[in-house]
């Protein structure tokens, strides 16, 4: 892959594992909201509570979707009003609840490769990555690594949308036949960058056996064969 002049990484499970670390966050949250809550407010709070008020304030409010931040504190202002809580003090614990979870929701643990491949790879490329979740990239040590992180809530619409790519394809400057994007989801990663002309490699983390085609340039289950596919 000879005119690839850049790469483009997703971060959710294609970095590190999400699922656990979010799981890790939203306990941290809701014991966090159970300190400073009377109890009252905290009865029948668990993951499947705070999913359904979740839905129900993302189908009341689309436009929200994409940005999981606010989504995450509408969510906790109504269920602290739902329980009784003032306009006021329902919004106080929400941001605490945010903050909690955000802090939390930093502390990835990158897959075994990760490193060492970013490693190498950043000494030939511009590296940037584009993200629909809120993990703050250019915090944590591996943003060394990049040049930028786009995330969706700071744009209008999330991956498989363009609008995101664009965006990273006119930072980098890049063509879309010179950039390669490497992402976990079919959907979001490999046919929205696909569209565009963008190459793509379809990061197959957990080995599973696609139901249908899927439209990627390369798949790899490892970060590191990543090194081939660019020689
Ligand atoms: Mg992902």
């Amino acid at each position: 892959m000879k005119s690839i002049r850049a790469l483009t990484f997703d971060l959710d499970n294609t970095l590190w594992e999400t699922d656990l670390s979010i799981l890790k966050a939203e306990d941290a949250m809701a014991a966090h909201l159970r300190r400073l809550s009377p109890p009252a407010w905290m009865v029948g709070f668990n993951l499947d509570t705070f999913r359904a008020v979740r839905k129900q304030v993302v189908e009341e409010q689309p436009a929200i979707a994409h940005n999981l931040t606010v989504v995450r504190r509408e969510t906790l202002i109504r269920w602290f009003e739902n329980h009784g809580a003032t306009k006021s003090i329902a919004e106080e614990l929400a941001s605490e609840g945010v903050r909690m979870f955000y802090e939390e929701r930093q502390k990835v643990e990158p897959y075994p490769d990760t490193v060492e491949t970013l490693e190498v790879l950043a000494k030939t490329y511009p590296l940037a990555a584009i993200t629909n979740g809120n993990a703050d990239l250019m915090a944590m040590p591996l943003g060394q690594y990049f040049q930028f992180s786009l995330q969706s809530q700071n744009f209008p619409k999330p991956k498989p949308d363009p609008v995101m790519f664009e965006e990273a394809l006119k930072r980098l400057a890049i063509q879309p036949n010179e950039c390669l994007h490497i992402g976990d989801d079919v959907e979001h990663d490999v046919i929205g960058a696909n569209r565009l002309g963008i190459r793509t490699v379809w990061f197959n983390a957990r080995a599973h056996v696609p139901e249908n085609d899927v439209p990627a340039d390369h798949t790899i289950t490892n970060l590191k064969q990543l090194l081939n596919i660019l020689k």
